[in-house]
């Protein structure tokens, strides 16, 4: 990978914002540096830009040196971070599979680069030789989801890596459900594939979507610039603490539970008459294609149940996407599927 023609020239050349605390290599006593309140209320003093303590514990869990770790303001800064670290606005474009994560086109839109959307087949595989087409000397970055949001599938590995391979630029997998899948993580093959940024989230699996704790793994040389370019403290105090914290605590029966529960949802769904198909999922969601997304969709809502209604996106007509949740909550779903069909329902 030649980093540099991938690189805006702007950024190679960026002399980032440095603190005082940066500057100096011994162990200060006094604070008089950064004009700080001097009394302690346990919030007063800035937290660590570089996030070591937090990085350190996240290397340690994940196997990889805190050189190839990036932590974001949620994966939504990490997204955003490719856009300003690699995309020309106005000129550059990045490649982006359709239906997918949102915010990869709300992030090139807000940074004035254009996307050029390379539709999944009909039953939602992934058509690699039709990504690697769309590439084309502008392109800076492809992004990739799997588990993909809203289909819930994963694609092969295989297909991964040799975008990866093939293609000369950036390659983003997204691998936000990864916890829920039977597919292992590229995390193991960042080291040899030096264009793959992989995209991890304490959001979903982990429990913490309130912290705002989104996890990059790259090349040390993608991780620099991306912490250059980031905001000093663009993860805070406190959720720097409780994420340490939280990590302590073992979710693998969660995980367990979640993935038995999808199983169980998928069939008690796909026994009603309204429902012509549930897809296989990867993820701690279904995606359900039914008669009537609208009125399905109102029917619960009207009942207490918000689902995702992804009837107008692209591949996806007629479907709602449905979080696994607790068994009570997924019966409760069930359960106001029955009143719909037997025409108890609200509109
Ligand atoms: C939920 C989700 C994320 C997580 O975003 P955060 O900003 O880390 O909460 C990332 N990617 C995809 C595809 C998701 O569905």
């Amino acid at each position: 990978m030649e980093l540099n023609r991938l690189l805006r020239a702007n950024i190679a050349a960026l002399c980032p914002y440095s603190t005082a605390r940066d500057e100096c290599s011994s162990n200060p006593e006094v604070f008089l540096d950064a004009n700080e309140s001097p009394y302690d209320n346990g919030w007063n003093r800035y937290p660590d830009p570089h996030q070591k303590a937090l990085k350190a514990r996240i290397s340690e869990i994940k196997g990889l040196p805190v050189e190839n770790i990036f932590l974001g303001n949620g994966s939504d800064e990490a997204i955003d971070l490719v856009f300003r670290v690699f995309c020309e606005p106005g000129r550059d474009n990045v490649v982006a599979i359709s239906p997918s994560y949102g915010m990869y086109a709300v992030a090139a839109q807000t940074n004035d680069v254009a996307v050029k959307e390379v539709m999944l087949r009909d039953d939602f595989s992934l058509d690699a030789d039709a990504v690697l087409k769309a590439v084309d000397e502008r392109t800076k970055a492809i992004f990739l989801c799997s588990p993909n949001n809203p289909s819930g599938n994963a694609f092969p590995r295989g297909e991964l890596l040799r975008i990866a391979s093939e293609a000369d630029c950036i390659v983003i997998v997204d691998e936000a459900y990864i916890d829920f899948s039977s597919e292992e993580s590229l995390l193991g093959c960042i080291g040899e594939y030096p264009n793959i940024i992989v995209l991890q989230t304490m959001s979903k699996a982990r429990g913490m979507a309130a912290l705002r704790l989104g996890l990059a793994f790259a090349d040390e040389r993608i991780i620099a610039y991306m912490s250059r370019v980031k905001y000093p403290y663009n993860i805070n105090e406190a959720t720097q603490r409780i994420a340490l914290e939280l990590l302590s605590q073992p979710v693998d029966a969660q995980l367990a539970e979640i993935i038995s529960e999808r199983a169980k949802l998928s069939v008690a769904l796909g026994a009603f008459a309204c429902v012509e198909k549930v897809y296989p999922s990867d993820a701690n969601f279904l995606l359900v294609k039914v008669d009537d997304a609208d009125a399905l969709y109102s029917h619960l809502l009207a009942d207490g149940v918000i689902v995702r209604n992804r009837n107008r996106v692209p591949l996806c007509k007629g479907c709602l996407r449905i979080t696994v949740g607790l068994p009570e909550e997924n019966e409760r779903v069930i359960k106001s599927m029955y009143a719909y069909e037997k025409g108890d329902i609200h509109r």
